[in-house]
């Protein structure tokens, strides 16, 4: 292929929203399985540099804190409460409870649905200010604060170690949202999904007599809270208290990293002298990324049914063919992104670590495959550029009015290819006279590593999936807020018509990611398979869900439109 302009904000990069929208602790004391009440928290340290700010209405701040990312949603609580430590926020937690006011959690706001704006939220917890990534010897793993951004998180461990995560592409997320949900991007390929290598939480939690603690749970075996980490990995925020940190180390480093509770000063002398290299306890962010961007024009005469139908199903194919846990296409990773025809033409984006062995060749025949039989002439350029770069570019997601952005985003995993009518589907809408150059979908690609993991393992349960397809708009003006939905929905209606429109778990879909919320799927107008959106996002984990649930948020504080229902 081709090579010309290096990856950079002059690429256009906006499809990667277009992706989005697509696309910690006092006396250490605590070890795992431990709990604490009000006051000191079980993570170890805890700063308490920052808050709690407390801003009500009429606080000229009070304006600029009620949006999230997605400027649909638009809150009115009594009070915005930016808390800056564990206790800060157990003590916001109780006074709630005991007023009887409704609780909403926000770190990165990057979320899909209103979770955080619900008009009856009274009191919304803001955790952007509890943002510290850095190593806990104490634990033997790498602890990050809900409020850092990934882009804080790349940078913090990559700077200091060398490792990283494999996580999302937007830099802005965060990852007091992002984590629980599952968390992937383009290194999951190859090292799985951010909850592989989650080791412990710490929760503030209410239990039944309204008593706000906070509690740390980890994967230990013999931990007893060991339930309460298994459902933040993946069960979604907002569902079972307040994440106020994670550990993160991958499992195949815990053999190096046994874990006793004993945090005396002995015991931690003995442990650093012992202690594992951490940099071997998360897997290594790559030297240089190589990027190439692909573009093809929406041309009336050339971008034929065809031609398009047979693009997308080789994106598919190529993912179907080459998802196993293993080198070398493990290590690449690819976005199509198919712009509706207004937009005047659409893309792909690949990525892959540029150290590995024959990696340009692996990405032209890859393009050369997705175009193969199609009888278009892509354009586009690729270049190497440093990682750190690459995945902390401000750009990243976001897409070009970022002042007022208003988004609707859908879902579904793929296990293969589309069908034939469903890829008709998609170019009718792609090319429909209702769509606009803010509507497009995006299919990412995922397996790989991913696979390598049990779908009870973690709370995640679609493993045996290699993409994943993102439905958006993306538009800036209210009034267009009608027309933008309908696409969309319709879009997603008619591709899964077969299945009560919405991907039902079977040969081609396995239902949807949590962290891509649509409430659309609760609703018997959009969803009329007779499938509750809580199989399609969590199968057969679901009812384990709901038992940890009963047992952390017995009285159903933590709660929005999609959250884990108590156990009948
Ligand atoms: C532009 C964009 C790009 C994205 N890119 C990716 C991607 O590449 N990969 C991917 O996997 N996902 C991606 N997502 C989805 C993203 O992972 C989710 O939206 C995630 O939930 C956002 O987390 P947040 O903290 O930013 O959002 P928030 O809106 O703050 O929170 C989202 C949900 O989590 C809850 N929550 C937040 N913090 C906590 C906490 N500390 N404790 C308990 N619950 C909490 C909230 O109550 C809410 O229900 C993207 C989303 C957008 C908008």
């Amino acid at each position: 292929m081709h090579r010309k302009n290096p990856p950079g904000p002059h690429l256009n990069r906006r499809g990667l929203l277009t992706a989005a929208a697509a696309v910690g602790l006092a006396a250490g004391a605590a070890g795992p399985g431990s709990a604490a009440a009000a006051g000191p928290p079980p993570g170890g340290r805890d700063p308490e540099t920052f808050g709690p700010a407390q801003v009500r209405p009429g606080d000229p701040r009070y304006e600029s804190l009620l949006r999230g990312d997605n400027h649909r949603f638009v809150g009115h609580p009594d009070e915005v409460q930016v808390v800056g430590s564990t206790a800060q926020v157990v003590q916001a937690v109780q006074d709630a409870v005991r007023a009887g006011k409704r609780i909403g959690v926000r770190s990165g706001g990057h979320c899909f649905e209103n979770f955080t704006a619900d008009p009856e939220i009274r009191l919304l917890l803001d955790l952007s200010q509890l943002d510290a990534v850095g190593y806990d010897p104490s634990r033997r793993a790498f602890e990050v604060q809900p409020g850092a951004t990934l882009g804080r998180v790349y940078r913090t461990l990559f700077k200091g170690w060398g490792v990283t995560i494999p996580a999302g592409g937007c830099p802005e997320v965060g990852a007091g949202g992002h984590l629980v949900g599952g968390g992937y991007g383009p290194l999951s390929r190859r090292y799985g999904s951010v909850v592989d290598h989650l080791y412990g939480v710490e929760v503030v939690v209410v239990d039944r007599d309204g008593n706000a603690r906070a509690v740390v749970a980890t994967r230990e075996p013999d931990d007893p809270n060991r339930d309460l980490w298994w459902a933040h990995t993946g069960g979604g925020g907002g569902n079972f208290g307040v994440v106020t940190r994670y550990w993160l180390r991958s499992p195949d480093a815990d053999a190096d990293a046994d874990t006793d509770a004993d945090t005396g000063a002995a015991a931690a002398d003995a442990r650093a002298a012992a202690a594992p290299d951490p940099r071997r306890l998360l897997p290594p962010a790559p030297a240089e990324i190589l990027e190439a961007l692909v573009e093809w024009t929406w041309d009336p005469e050339k971008t034929t049914e065809q031609a398009v139908t047979t693009l997308i199903r080789n994106f598919c194919t190529w993912h179907e063919q080459h998802s196993d846990p293993a080198p070398p296409y493990d290590a690449l990773y690819a976005i199509l992104q198919l712009a509706h025809q207004d937009a005047g033409s659409f893309s792909m984006v690949v990525q892959i670590d540029a150290g590995v062995p024959h990696a340009a060749d692996l990405v032209d025949e890859f393009v050369a495959h997705v175009n193969a039989g199609t009888g278009l002439t892509p354009d586009g350029g690729s270049a190497t550029a440093p990682w750190l770069y690459v995945m902390t570019w401000p750009g990243n997601g976001e897409s070009g009015n970022i002042i007022t952005r208003r988004y609707k985003g859908k879902a579904g995993y793929l296990k293969r290819s589309f069908t034939d009518t469903q890829l008709a589907t998609i170019h009718r809408h792609l090319t429909n006279t209702t769509g606009s150059a803010e509507c497009g979908m995006l299919i990412v690609g995922y397996g790989g590593r991913v696979r390598a993991v049990r779908p009870d393992a973690t709370a995640v349960a679609q493993r045996d999936v290699v993409m994943k397809a993102v439905y958006h708009s993306i538009w800036a003006d209210e009034s267009d807020d009608a027309a933008r939905l309908s696409w969309v929905r319709e879009l997603y209606r008619d591709v899964y018509r077969d299945t009560g429109g919405v991907p039902v778990p079977g040969e081609v879909s396995d239902g949807s990611y949590i962290n891509y919320p649509d409430t659309d799927l609760a609703d018997p107008a959009w969803n009329t398979s007779g499938t509750p959106w809580h199989t399609l996002y969590y199968k057969d984990n679901y009812p384990r869900l709901q038992r940890v649930k009963a047992r952390w948020d017995p009285r159903d504080v933590f709660r929005h439109a999609l959250s884990i229902e108590l156990p009948r």
